[in-house]
């Protein structure tokens, strides 16, 4: 964005509708959340028949008793059988495990500070480690790493992924960088998918650690928004094709399938990394949630089930992310003091601002009741050095308080910007 190049005079005609909108909003007592990337009711709904999927004395196929402790140790074939080709990752490398991608991200990383993974000589215990970090990315990500002492090295996002001239030269000198957080598909917040000379630089690149992870939290698989899915390459090919079978771990989960409350989660990799992680996973437990994985495979039935499933949820979200930029295209379109992306899955917008406003129109929004996001949470550290970057979030609340948050949104943006160019 050229800020120099922002029509002053179209701006503060802009700043004088906008100064009006915002008393209005300041009397409407308004209380409206587009903060976080939550399932709305109505889509949860879609999976309450799961509630009742299950009928007494149900066991599958091969006889497994779900009440029970026991094998198969990866979880419910049947399920990984279902999830294996959405998330690219041969059914006998892949581990199906209990609520919450997040919960295995957070494992992995620790047990690495206490078990040599394989490649490795050592576990990373008592020395340096670091984790790259594309920006704007997923806060969480960045609360596990400063939660388990890994320091963050901010990387920037591009349309096609991460800056890989960026990534290949901290990873290739510096034996400290251990791993690298990746939504490789309709990313948090941007909405880019990585391409394939990306998947493919990340699978080649050398790394001056031997135990270099790919954490490759392919949270928005199935969660497309069009008809025409984005096609991401597959990394535990690209890896493997270039002499690093180790070096990618994948992640998923049904949190924005079925219940984000109560969803099943995946862990996939190389045979050698999938013997690591069960090792290390029945010592903490000694089996998942079978009971829960059981009623996923009962719910979906096959993997065309999810597919379908997958197109009811576009159906109510898509709308919204409409709303989302309509109201951008049209309050902030003509003024050019804003960027944003166009996802075409996933769950957020990202919006990109005249440097040095994105705080203040969160806190001009929260003023008379609307939540935002806080600036700065899509940075490392909560740090965005130019603040200038906000995430939307539009599919919890119902499309009329999509709407009218946008109205409060675009009309803070204006606010923010007159104040600080003005
Ligand atoms: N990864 C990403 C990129 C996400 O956006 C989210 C949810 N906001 C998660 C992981 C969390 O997934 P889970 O509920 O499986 O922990």
């Amino acid at each position: 964005m050229d800020v120099n190049a922002i029509d002053r005079q179209a701006l503060a005609a802009a700043t004088d509708r906008a100064r009006e909108a915002y008393a209005e909003f300041e009397a409407a007592g308004l209380k409206l959340d587009i903060t976080r990337g939550k399932p709305s009711a109505e889509q949860l709904d879609l999976s309450e028949p799961m509630l009742t999927a299950l009928q007494p004395g149900d066991h599958t196929a091969s006889g497994v008793d779900v009440r029970n402790y026991g094998p198969p140790a990866p979880g419910l074939t049947e399920l990984r059988e279902i999830f294996a080709p959405l998330v690219g990752v041969p059914v006998d490398q892949l581990v199906a495990r209990d609520n919450a991608s997040l919960a295995l991200m957070h494992q992995c990383v620790a047990m690495s500070f206490f078990h040599a993974l394989p490649g490795g000589r050592d576990a990373w215990g008592g020395k340096p480690v670091k984790f790259l970090a594309p920006a704007p990315g997923y806060d969480r990500h960045f609360a596990v790493s400063v939660e388990l002492g890994v320091e963050l090295i901010t990387v920037p996002m591009t349309d096609d992924g991460p800056d890989m001239a960026v990534v290949e030269e901290l990873v290739r000198s510096d034996d400290s960088v251990k791993g690298m957080w990746c939504v490789p598909k309709y990313s948090n917040p941007t909405g880019a998918t990585y391409s394939d000379e990306t998947v493919r630089r990340l699978g080649a690149m050398e790394t001056a650690a031997d135990d270099f992870r790919i954490y490759w939290d392919n949270a928005y698989a199935v969660h497309h928004l069009t008809d025409e899915p984005a096609e991401l390459a597959d990394i535990l090919e690209a890896c493997a094709a270039a002499g690093n079978p180790d070096r990618a771990f994948v992640f998923a989960s049904t949190s924005k399938v079925t219940f984000a409350g109560g969803g099943v989660s995946f862990f996939g990799s190389s045979p050698a990394n999938v013997e690591w992680y069960l090792a290390r996973d029945f010592v903490r437990a000694i089996g998942p949630d079978k009971v829960n994985q059981l009623r996923h495979v009962r719910f979906f039935g096959d993997t065309a089930g999810v597919e379908a499933h997958m197109r009811k949820h576009a159906e109510i979200i898509a709308p919204k992310f409409e709303a989302v930029r309509n109201a951008l295209d049209h309050d902030l379109g003509p003024l050019g003091i804003a960027e944003w992306t166009d996802p075409k899955g996933g769950y957020f917008v990202s919006l990109d601002l005249v440097p040095g406003t994105a705080k203040r129109v969160v806190e001009l929004a929260k003023a008379v009741g609307v939540a935002l996001t806080p600036a700065g949470a899509t940075y490392p550290y909560g740090n965005d050095p130019d603040d200038a970057n906000l995430r939307i979030a539009p599919t919890l609340p119902p499309l009329a308080e999509v709407e009218r948050a946008m109205k409060v949104l675009t009309t803070c943006v204006i606010l923010a910007t007159e104040e600080t160019l003005g």
